[in-house]
């Protein structure tokens, strides 16, 4: 069965009376994602940490400030693209996302990616691209690769966070959302194209 298109208001409100895992138990806020709701790049990761469910927003600590050079480096402004993530309450003590709860979750990014209809997906990490990608295929292989879900583009990097503490990833990292700065360009510049045609 197909999504209805809701809009990002309509989702936050289901959103923020989900209870469909234990994980809304402990949450102190729903981390349901900011950015353009029309944006071009979707920019997916895990599940929100300490500082993201004290604050209901995405990316706000360290991994955060990284995140927004590594936007800069792609020439992107974090307002033009919309950040979100798997899982919309932040599991105890930053565990891993189980699989039942990743399940719960799902719908809610289906609904925000049908929204948002971008033309490419950035996937942050193992848990995101493999939820995308629909692989068990690791981060390693596919970082850095150009893949396809659906009728959307999909671009794997390394999680952010996982360059706080192996700075060997910091470089790739940087190198990858400068390519996804380009591939940006030009797959808008190809959309703008085809406008002008209709
Ligand atoms: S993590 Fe997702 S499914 Fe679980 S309670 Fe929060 S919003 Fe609902």
């Amino acid at each position: 069965m197909s999504l209805p298109v809701l809009s990002l208001d309509e989702i936050r409100n289901q959103v923020e009376q989900c209870q469909a895992c234990p994980l809304w138990e402990g949450r102190t806020h729903v981390v349901f994602g900011e950015g353009d709701p029309h944006a071009r790049v979707l920019i997916v990761g895990e599940a929100p940490g300490k500082n993201e469910d004290l604050q209901g927003k995405p990316f706000v600590g360290a991994a955060g400030k990284f995140l927004d050079e590594l936007l800069e480096a792609a020439g992107l402004k974090r307002e033009e693209v919309f950040i979100a993530n798997v899982l919309k309450c932040r599991p105890p003590s930053n565990r891993n996302p189980q699989a039942h709860e990743i399940q719960a979750c799902a719908p809610f990014l289906r609904l925000q990616t049908k929204s948002i209809d971008p033309l490419v997906i950035v996937t942050m990490g193992n848990f995101a691209t493999q939820f995308i990608l629909k692989t068990g295929v690791g981060i390693t292989h596919l970082r850095g690769t150009v893949q396809q879900a659906g009728k959307f583009t999909v671009l794997p990097v390394y999680h952010p966070a996982a360059a706080i503490y192996d700075r060997s990833k910091r470089e790739v990292l940087l190198a990858d959302f400068q390519q996804i700065g380009s591939m940006v360009r030009d797959r808008m510049a190809q959309s703008s194209d085809i406008q002008a045609l209709d």
